[in-house]
């Protein structure tokens, strides 16, 4: 049996931080490979060591001294040795870092240092050999990961032996370091499970599992017990921001389980995912397995009579979008109209190039812009088999004052996604969370 960890920053936050990480993972015998962030935020207010190295690499990059940044990330890491009592020579690492950083380093070269010193006083804590990640997760040209030759590489770095692993960043085929954007320790947990085959990929944070809301929005929601790879990636997908987009593949491709637990509750069983569950092990139901949402969308709508009647009006259109870069998250249509929806933000520098160009190919009655619309969306594996469910959202929405601008469905019926004001966005979610997660939709 093998388990893959990862802890996130704020497991590394501080020296009685990592020894919570100890002590989990010396509690099994299978928990031998370790993957760890950079040290998070101790208290709200407090600084990752993460966003410290941006703002070091944005002091040198306009030629001003960054000392007071970069000593605050000195103390942290020699604080944490120190009240662990290890003898991790961080100081000669700290100097020859300063030396390539006047020297000229790249932006992500310097903010990978944060999981470095991470996982080189997590191993020296744990005494796990330290497997840079620099030495087996390569990047190809593109910017995607090769696995095979990662896979490989890894395997020969660590099989058989307990290791750390500092997460985030590889290298490119020119030997120079890159980053996963933020949040990208997760990917290389993922990827380190897949390579080495593991039984289970543990991805210890600071809530208890996959939340059925954001907790930012909702008042302490319960965490989702068990859920599949695909309501999971809906739910990342739309905004809850827990685990990152990236780290799915790698362990669905291998069919590995993906369990979340909290470093600081950890007999919490957390969040179980995986392919599928059996009935057996469907204790509940709720039809609706998490909700989660975004705001700052733009609705572009066409009109033309006859539109979807004419052939090839829809992809004029989406190639208007895609010559501008912008990805258009849903399409809902009728008989003389399409919506296109897309992130405001990318939207924005390019919307009137965009309407010209709309005008000009298509032709259409008219085109109106919807600014500021929050998407929300209720996921859930059972809503396919549930009749009504949607009907009952609707109706849990407009009772509550909720006015719905926009609804759409995926083919696989797996979520139901509402358009809403920004302004209506964590009321909804409150309403939806509240009618039929705490409420257990009684009624349906
Ligand atoms: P880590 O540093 O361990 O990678 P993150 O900060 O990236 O942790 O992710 C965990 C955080 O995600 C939680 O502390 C919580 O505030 C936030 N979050 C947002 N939506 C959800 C959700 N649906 N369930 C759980 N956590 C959520
Ligand atoms: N330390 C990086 C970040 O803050 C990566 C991670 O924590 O996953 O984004
Ligand atoms: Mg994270």
């Amino acid at each position: 049996m093998l388990k893959v960890l990862k802890f996130g920053g704020s497991s590394m936050a501080d020296a009685s931080q990592l020894a919570k990480v100890k002590s989990i993972v010396t509690a099994e015998e299978s928990r031998r490979v370790v993957v760890v962030s950079a040290a998070g935020k101790r208290y709200s207010g407090d600084h990752k060591i993460t966003d410290l190295l941006y703002l070091c690499h944005a002091h040198l990059r306009y030629g001003v001294s960054c000392d007071g940044v970069w000593q605050m990330i000195v103390e942290r890491y020699t604080s944490i040795r120190d009240e662990l009592g290890l003898k991790t020579d961080l100081e000669s690492e700290f100097a020859a870092l300063r030396e390539k950083m006047d020297a000229g380093i790249s932006q992500d070269e310097l903010v990978s240092r944060g999981e470095y010193f991470a996982a080189r006083l997590m191993a020296d804590y744990l005494g796990y050999t330290f497997v840079d990640s620099a030495r087996w997760l390569h990047f190809k040209l593109d910017g995607t990961v090769d696995q095979e030759s990662s896979y490989e590489e890894l395997r020969r770095l660590a099989e058989g032996q307990q290791v750390v692993i500092p997460g985030f960043y590889g290298t490119m085929p020119d030997g120079s370091i890159k980053t996963f954007s933020r949040g990208g320790s997760d990917i290389t947990g993922a990827l380190a499970a897949a390579a080495l085959d593991a039984d289970v990929y543990e991805n210890w944070t600071d809530v208890s599992g996959f939340l059925m809301a954001d907790p930012r929005i909702v008042k302490d929601p319960e965490p989702i017990e068990r859920i599949t790879y695909s309501e999971l990636r809906e739910l990342s997908y739309i905004g809850a921001q827990v685990l990152h987009e990236g780290t799915i593949f790698p362990v669905r491709e291998k069919n590995i389980p993906l369990n979340i637990r909290n470093t600081n509750q950890p007999d919490h069983p957390g969040t179980m995912i995986r392919e599928r569950f059996d009935e057996a092990e469907m204790t509940d139901d709720r039809f609706i397995t998490g909700i989660a949402g975004k705001k700052n969308f733009s609705v572009i709508t066409i009109t033309k009579t006859g539109m979807s009647g004419r052939r090839g009006t829809l992809r004029q259109i989406l190639e208007i979008l895609e010559k501008y870069g912008v990805n258009v998250e849903y399409i809902p249509s009728g008989i003389d109209s399409v919506s296109l929806v897309v992130a405001s933000e990318k939207a924005a520098p390019c919307l009137y190039q965009v309407l010209g160009e709309l005008q000009k190919t298509i032709c259409p009655d008219a085109i109106h812009v919807t600014e500021d619309m929050a998407i929300v969306a209720a996921v859930g594996r059972k809503m396919a088999y549930k009749p009504g469910s949607s009907g009952k959202i609707f109706a849990t929405l407009g009772e509550n004052h909720i006015n719905i601008r926009m609804i759409t469905q995926g083919p696989e019926e797996l979520n139901i996604i509402v358009g809403v004001d920004n302004k209506d966005f964590e009321n909804a979610i409150r309403v939806l969370y509240n009618s039929f997660i705490k409420g257990k939709e009684q009624t349906i």
